[in-house]
């Protein structure tokens, strides 16, 4: 129930999951940093998207650079193709994209009219230079997505490897894009993540294993939390079908400012293998030895932003519990345990040093094996608030009566229930809630 992304944006920063760029320098359009929950939450969220891509037979990672060989971006299309159509303001000299627009009407930010300059296409990947000759030959881009590093990487992996079709090769890693209009939080920005699999098979099978593909991921995502009624499948139709492409669908997720990809599931056909083949020389083909045929696979690939994600994940979670009510009302990030930055919070009732001895054993053998918080500071509601606000599942209150009996209280984030389990029961009790 989150109704606008400004109450996110906020509780992220009070909270310390993310902060504006620079911030102290005024900061930095479009570009976030992650703070000490936000990178602990993203990481959950990474593993779980590796895990789910590696342990399988069929799946290998790598790690590709971010510079690349400028003829990589000639083959893959991205030099001449990739560029979204823009048009200036020509009083207040605001840019947009003229897809975004409406230039029959005034300006949106200034409001004077029939003020537009001629649409241009304006290529969106940053260029830097290379060593120390400032020269064209010296020039290299930041890259636009992961999945090149990918595609000229075929050979190496399927030889060394000893691959053989289908498989596939997973990746997570920086991409850069120069958005003419990002925003929204972390929706979209100039620098964020990928994390990219590109599933190599045999010509013909590619329909099926794309259907294999849609299913798979879009149970990830419900796995994560994700309220299935908050995603839907988006098919593109062939309008807006990539050029390289014979199918695509994308799984949107209901921000608070509509609809938008979340992640993207292509066909790609023989595309990219088929134009890195032409421009470096080098055969790509695969060979065949079951059959005896030689031929270029096939790609369907599934690319989600972990920033985006990241961000679904954010905004799906968040919940307003008894809103009005100042001695009910709480906001509650309702993570999956196995996505909370942290996973338990050990609390001492007071600052006596016999509550505080118990405690902090308890704080090293549990946070041995979870990312857990010591809290002492303030009344147990107000901690317990905080916890809530961060998303931890479990706080864990070290009382007098645990003196005696050895006990202590478990209390529940989202139930708010509390149990008393034996200190020496801790880690079995934490073992079987985060079962995943
Ligand atoms: P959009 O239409 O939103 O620009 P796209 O169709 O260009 O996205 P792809 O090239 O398919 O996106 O990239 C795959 C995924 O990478 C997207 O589904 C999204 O999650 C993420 N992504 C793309 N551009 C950005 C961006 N500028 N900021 C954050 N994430 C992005």
């Amino acid at each position: 129930n989150l109704k606008s992304m400004s109450d996110l944006v906020a509780l992220c920063k009070q909270r310390g999951f993310v902060f504006q760029s620079s911030e102290i320098y005024g900061g930095l359009n479009s570009c976030w940093d992650m703070g000490p929950y936000g990178v602990e939450l993203k990481n959950n969220l990474k593993a779980r998207w590796w895990k789910s891509m590696t342990l399988r037979q069929d799946v290998v990672g790598i790690d590709a650079s971010i510079l690349m060989h400028p003829t990589v971006w000639k083959a893959s299309g991205h030099v001449d193709g990739f560029s979204d159509p823009m048009v200036d303001c020509k009083v207040c000299k605001e840019r947009f994209r003229a897809d975004n627009i409406d230039m029959t009407k005034p300006c949106p930010k200034c409001g004077s009219k029939e003020s537009y300059t001629d649409v241009r296409q304006f290529n969106l990947m940053f260029k830097t230079q290379m060593g120390a000759m400032e020269d064209t030959s010296s020039m290299v881009y930041l890259r636009p997505e992961t999945a090149q590093g990918i595609f000229v990487n075929f050979l190496n992996v399927q030889t060394t490897m000893r691959k053989k079709l289908p498989f596939g090769i997973a990746q997570i890693g920086k991409a850069f894009r120069n958005e003419i209009t990002p925003g929204n939080f972390i929706f979209r920005t100039r620098e964020f993540e990928q994390m990219e699999m590109q599933y190599f098979v045999k010509p013909g099978t590619q329909k099926e294993s794309m259907e294999q593909w849609k299913e798979t991921r879009w149970k990830w995502h419900v796995e994560n939390g994700l309220r299935a009624e908050k995603i839907k499948w988006a098919p593109h139709g062939p309008d807006s079908l990539a050029h390289y492409a014979d199918a695509a669908t994308d799984i949107e997720y209901e921000f608070p400012m509509g609809w938008g990809e979340m992640e993207g599931i292509h066909s790609r056909t023989d595309f990219d293998l088929k134009q890195h083949q032409e421009f470096s020389g080098k055969n790509m083909n695969y060979v065949d030895q079951v059959n005896n045929e030689k031929y270029l696979p096939y790609v369907i690939e599934t690319s989600v932003g972990a920033d985006r994600c990241l961000l679904a994940i954010l905004c799906d979670a968040y919940r307003l519990e008894n809103a009005g009510d100042p001695d009910k009302e709480r906001s509650v990030m309702k993570f999956h345990p196995a996505l909370a930055p942290i996973k338990t919070a050990i609390m001492p009732l007071s600052k006596k040093s016999e509550l505080e001895e118990v405690s902090n054993k308890l704080f090293e053998d549990v946070s041995a094996n979870y990312k857990s918080e010591y809290d002492v500071a303030g009344s147990i509601g107000k901690r317990y608030r905080r916890q809530d606000e961060i998303g931890t599942p479990y706080c864990i209150t070290v009382d007098f009566d645990t003196l005696n009996d050895h006990a202590v209280t478990i209390r529940s984030r989202d139930t708010m229930t509390q149990e008393r389990i034996g200190i020496a029961n801790v880690q079995n009790y934490l073992k079987d809630k985060f079962k995943f």
